[in-house]
């Protein structure tokens, strides 16, 4: 699917749209340049995954991984120029048993389990971003 969204809560609320489908062990990414709305994206998903705590990108880290009834991990590879087998041990443990979240998984190469559902997001003006869901869910 692919929609145009005039606000960061109506990228929230496509989000949770899409929320309500995944299951342990899923694995989204989430593309788009810088300030397209991948972590507002992230966001509105684990809100309503039942994340209660802020939602803010992985600064300092490479990803969060919040308690909710089923575990939520953000990861944001930005800044890794790939992905070595020995670091692999490091992020795995990300994506056990959690509904995962990944942005700039092209920098992860080939480690990442399959996505699930892929997200694009891209600048249409300030406030409207187009947003396209490609998955096999019913979104
Ligand atoms: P990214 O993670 O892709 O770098 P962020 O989600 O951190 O992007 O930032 C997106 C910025 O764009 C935020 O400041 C947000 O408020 C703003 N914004 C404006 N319109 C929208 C929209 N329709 N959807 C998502 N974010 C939007
Ligand atoms: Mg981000």
């Amino acid at each position: 699917m692919e929609t145009t969204t005039a606000s960061p809560q109506e990228t929230e609320a496509l989000a949770a749209r899409l929320a309500v489908f995944l299951k342990p062990g899923d694995v989204v990414s989430v593309t788009g340049e810088l300030g397209a709305g991948k972590t507002t994206f992230v966001r509105g998903a684990a809100r309503a995954l039942g994340v209660s705590g802020p939602v803010s990108s992985p600064t300092f880290t490479i990803g969060h991984r919040y308690e909710a009834p089923v575990p939520v991990a953000h990861l944001d590879l930005y800044r890794l120029a790939g992905i070595a087998p020995e670091e692999w041990g490091d992020l795995e443990p990300y994506f056990e048993g959690s509904i995962a979240f990944v942005e700039w998984p092209e920098h992860g190469g080939e480690w990442l389990p399959d996505a699930r559902a892929v997200v694009s997001l891209g600048h249409v003006d300030e406030s409207h971003r187009r947003v396209r869901i490609d998955s096999d869910l019913g979104l």
